[in-house]
């Protein structure tokens, strides 16, 4: 490997801007602006400190966890190439004394941006690296036309619909770094996604804060689609997703979604096959004082009496959703409340976190903290329910057949390969193994569909036999 360009007149080298993405999808999203333009403007870019002119990092700062691995990686960033530009939700934080935590902890970065600011993180890149204006490199192509460089793998993409939120959830600061709801005007959304899928995308996973309030900022406005009026509201951006997606027989996969009335109209389209029968829906818990006390969106509705009439309307749908164990004042009968929920919701797909203070989030004042002992063993007992229910779900599977979506087949699946279906998600939920076809003239390609029958459940995930 060569860090030099083809020739072109006059040999000229890009410089290299090294490029390390952390934390969330909607954090990929916004390294994705960056190298896209980036890229538009004739950078090199790697994944390596090595041998670039500078690095740019971009943060979470959500959890202790993932700050901690933020504040590493921009301290190995400086150890190893010394020029270090910080973007993302931890650039955004402030220490106790009011200070920006990333300068106090590393004050040798060049320049410090929060989340969401491509331009800002352009300029720095400008003033420390300036642009080259060799006329060939500016006609570096782009990935995916309109939409951009991508980090994930070419059949799959993150679609982000809007910034920020609306609510304020007492364990939460995303509003503090994010700010509230911003909705991408509902023609630029879709033509991207119109882009992702010529481009060779098979799977489109929507994100952003709260998927169910599409729209809400900006009064449901009329935008504009292929010459067509179209409202930015979540019914309208789901049907014209579906639209698109189906002549290229992709999959669109929402996440992030509030157990809103309004998303009983988006159920009957998963029903027909619009759009897939899934749902990431973050309830965080079942109870309703302790959800009053999170400050919970659409803590007063009846969730359980939704869920069940959605799988009423779709028998298909999978459910997968995050809560939170041992939060502050959190009684054992409240608890319980939670391990009776997920028995009867039948959540499919059920991640817990016990409660972990978050720097800056109200609910550190809350009363009742509970000891850290109590909070990770009722997340230990909450997950052996989730597993329980989650398995015996999973087992009603073995004997069907359903549509894989291979993410890795070596030796074109001769010897197997790894796939998932519409019931799960990419990173978060588990796969299905994909024995070696029996057929000798079957393959498996990556970023293709194959139809597979399930032979067994194993932990999270299904075995099955292409067919
Ligand atoms: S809905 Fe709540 S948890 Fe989600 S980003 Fe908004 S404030 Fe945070």
């Amino acid at each position: 490997m060569t860090d030099v360009l083809t020739p072109i007149h006059p040999v000229q080298v890009a410089p290299k801007v090294g490029f390390v993405s952390l934390g969330c999808p909607k954090a990929l999203t916004d390294s994705e602006l960056i190298l896209t333009q980036l890229s538009a403007e004739g950078y090199q870019t790697s994944k390596t400190f090595k041998g670039a002119d500078l690095v740019i990092v971009n943060t979470c700062g959500f959890i202790d966890d993932a700050v901690k691995e933020s504040l590493d990686t921009i301290g190995e960033a400086l150890a190893e190439n010394g020029r270090v530009i910080v973007t993302g939700c931890l650039g955004a934080k402030t220490t106790d004394g009011g200070e920006n935590m990333v300068r106090q902890m590393h004050p040798k970065v060049l320049a410090v941006t929060g989340p969401h600011a491509t331009q800002e993180v352009m300029d720095a890149v400008h003033l420390n690296l300036p642009k080259p204006h060799d006329p060939f490199l500016d006609l570096v192509p782009q990935s995916f036309g309109v939409a951009g460089i991508k980090l994930t793998p070419r059949h799959y993409a993150y679609l982000k619909i809007s910034e920020g939120c609306n609510h304020r959830c007492t364990f939460c600061i995303i509003p503090s770094m994010r700010g509230d709801l911003v909705s991408r005007p509902i023609g630029d959304v879709l033509m991207e996604a119109k882009a992702l899928f010529e481009g060779g995308v098979k799977e489109l996973l929507v994100i952003s804060q709260d998927t169910s309030a599409y729209g809400v900022d900006v009064k449901y406005r009329t935008g504009f689609w292929d010459g067509k009026p179209v409202k930015t509201r979540m019914l309208e951006l789901v049907q014209s997703l579906g639209d698109i997606a189906e002549p290229y027989g992709a999959w669109v996969r929402l996440h992030y979604v509030y157990p809103y009335p309004s998303v009983d109209d988006i159920v009957p389209l998963m029903a027909t096959g619009r759009v897939l029968p899934y749902l990431d829906v973050p309830l965080q818990h079942s109870h309703p004082d302790v959800l009053r006390r999170m400050k919970r969106p659409a803590s007063g509705e009846k969730n359980l009496d939704r869920l069940q009439q959605w799988r009423e309307a779709c028998p298909e749908l999978v459910v997968r959703s995050t809560f939170i164990a041992g939060f502050p004042g959190e009684t054992e009968a409240e608890f319980e409340h939670l391990l009776d929920f997920i028995r009867e919701a039948q959540i499919d797909r059920a991640g817990c976190f016990a409660y972990s203070a978050v720097n800056g989030a109200t609910a550190n004042d809350l009363p009742g903290m509970l000891p850290i002992e109590l909070r990770e063993e009722r997340r230990v007992r909450f997950m052996a329910v989730a597993e329980e229910v989650s398995a015996a779900r999973l087992q009603r599977r073995v004997g069907s057949v359903m549509q894989v979506l291979v993410d890795s087949a070596p030796a074109m699946g001769r010897k197997g390969g790894v796939g998932r279906s519409y019931a799960d998600a990419p990173e978060i939920d588990g796969v299905v193994r994909l024995l070696p076809p029996e057929k000798i003239s079957k393959t498996l390609k990556v970023g293709e569909f194959t139809k597979a029958r399930i032979v067994s459940a194993q932990g999270h995930d299904l075995v099955a036999l292409p067919i």
